[in-house]
């Protein structure tokens, strides 16, 4: 078995997993893969009988093949140990005949930490035979910030600066970044939007000048992006943990296939549950679910992935996105590992913002993924109709998946929604949803009104947020960020520390 892994575009300079986590991409910009671990079922039988760590170290322990069994344990129990605050970690409750995989029970109340918990870890194992320091570098729209910061946060060799679009992120997701405690973390404002920051952060990491400056130091930049093989391969656990939960209650015979609906940005949520299904879960199908920037519904539809097109922001601002960097993978795999294919493919994206996939390779994909899409409106009705009917409240992300899953007859397999924030990240935005007059309510007023309205409770670390002193409350422009990296490069890996 070839347990290496390489870029989607090119089978030259083949690296250890341990590798492909610190350098969070490949040189030539390509993604990295695998072709042995997937080529391997997992033999899938232990699988049903343990819990969510035992669960978890088999298939990390498979699909990263150069970490040792007790490097995994120690990644697994300080990733989830006691920071998710839910025995089953991600636990599958019922939403009428359908079923709700709650990814969004860790410290930050996104799916986001399942893989953040442990991506951290993941690098830490990794980092310690490599000797030098790891700056991560991230801008976000709001989830992932937070979610870097609560997985990086005092972890050995490793510091992390997130950057945020000034006055455009939630209440809540403000508060949870500004207050973030501890002593290897960094948290800017940038005036301007989200891409601003993003093509910033694209250009400090190809910053040669810069590179060399902090390798003097015995620091490196890496990215917590969700295109990190260290975030990806986590996913994994929850969609087979899933069906082991199924299993138990019965809502499944053994080798019966699941569907799966999947809130999609990135693209990364999804592709895990193909990896899944690799393995030799039994995955039905995977519904791709889009807000209104359904670039991915069009792409199933037609073959061509075309990102030039108006950028529409909605009620779940986590998916809004034009380029799902993730498909490229998908694009390896069901070419067959076809490295010129996706190169030339991503190429075209870059050239002329579209590409168009040969038609056998778009059947091998319409095999297993369907694309869905849900305006704002009907993912409010969603929201109220889910909480009148079935007495489950969702946040604006998942009511995307719920309402694909709505507008379909059962087929008669299991299906399961992905539940991907909590609505307390969003109380206004449901609020809403459910009928109620928002106006000049902040974030926290909101979230007291959605309590005493659904009688459901704010996850522990939301509502304590309005107690916690604001740490940072620095505003660059896009052009200091690169500066902002190195203070505090400078400031977490004091020189000749
Ligand atoms: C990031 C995110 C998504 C999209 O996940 P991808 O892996 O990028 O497809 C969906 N919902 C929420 C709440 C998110 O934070």
């Amino acid at each position: 078995m070839d347990s290496f892994y390489h870029s989607t575009r090119s089978l030259l300079e083949p690296v250890t997993s341990k590798q492909a986590i610190l350098a969070g991409i490949a040189p030539d910009g390509g993604l990295y893969v695998s072709d042995g671990v997937l080529a391997s079922p997992l033999d899938l039988e232990p699988l049903w009988a343990g819990d969510y760590p035992s669960r978890a170290r088999r298939v990390l322990g498979h699909l990263l093949p150069d970490f040792t069994e007790q490097e995994v344990a120690g990644c697994v129990r300080r990733a989830y140990g006691d920071t998710f605050d839910d025995p089953a970690v991600t636990p599958v409750t019922p939403v009428g005949d359908d079923w709700l995989l709650e990814l969004v029970h860790g410290p930050t109340s996104a799916f986001k930490d399942v893989a953040l918990q442990m991506l951290p870890q993941l690098m830490g194992q990794a980092r310690a035979g490599d000797g030098r320091d790891v700056m991560i570098v991230c801008a976000t729209s709001g989830d992932t910030g937070k979610a870097a910061l609560a997985g990086f946060a005092d972890v050995e060799g490793c510091g992390v600066c997130v950057f945020y679009p000034d006055g455009k992120v939630s209440d809540v997701q403000h508060l949870q970044m500004a207050t973030q405690a501890g002593g290897n973390v960094a948290v800017y404002a940038v005036r301007g939007n989200f891409d601003d920051a993003q093509g910033e952060v694209k250009r400090i990491f190809a910053d040669r000048d810069l590179a060399v400056r902090l390798a003097g130091e015995g620091v490196f930049l890496s990215s917590a992006n969700s295109i990190n093989v260290g975030r990806l391969v986590p996913q994994v656990v929850y969609y087979l943990d899933a069906y082991a939960q199924l299993l138990e209650r019965g809502a499944v015979a053994m080798g019966d296939e699941v569907d799966f609906y999947v809130p999609t940005g990135n693209f990364g949520d999804v592709l895990a549950g193909y990896y899944a299904k690799r393995l030799g879960l039994p995955v039905g199908r995977l519904h791709v679910c889009s807000n209104a920037n359904d670039v991915l519904c069009d792409f199933l539809a037609t073959g061509t992935y075309d990102r030039r097109r108006p950028f529409h922001k909605t009620i779940s601002p986590s998916m809004d996105i034009l380029v799902s960097s993730n498909l490229e993978r998908l694009l390896y795999f069901a070419s067959d590992g076809d490295c010129e294919l996706v190169a030339s493919l991503m190429a075209d994206l870059a050239e002329k913002g579209a590409y168009t996939v040969p038609a056998p390779v778009m059947d091998a994909i319409r095999s297993t993924f369907s694309g869905g899409r849900a305006t704002d409106d009907e993912c409010r009705g969603t929201i109220r109709r889910t909480w009148e009917r079935d007495g489950v409240l969702l946040d604006p992300h998942t009511a995307v998946a719920k309402t694909v899953l709505d507008a379909q007859e059962p087929q008669g397999r299991a299906r399961v929604v992905l539940a991907t924030a909590s609505p307390y990240k969003f109380p206004a935005e449901v609020l809403a949803a459910l009928g109620e007059d928002v106006a000049g309510l902040d974030g926290f007023a909101a979230m007291d009104r959605l309590a005493a309205l659904t009688g459901t409770e704010p996850p522990a670390p939301l509502s304590a947020l309005r107690d916690r002193a604001v740490r940072f409350t620095e505003v660059v422009d896009r052009d200091a960020m690169g500066a902002a990296v190195e203070r505090a490069a400078g400031a977490v890996f004091p020189a000749g520390a």
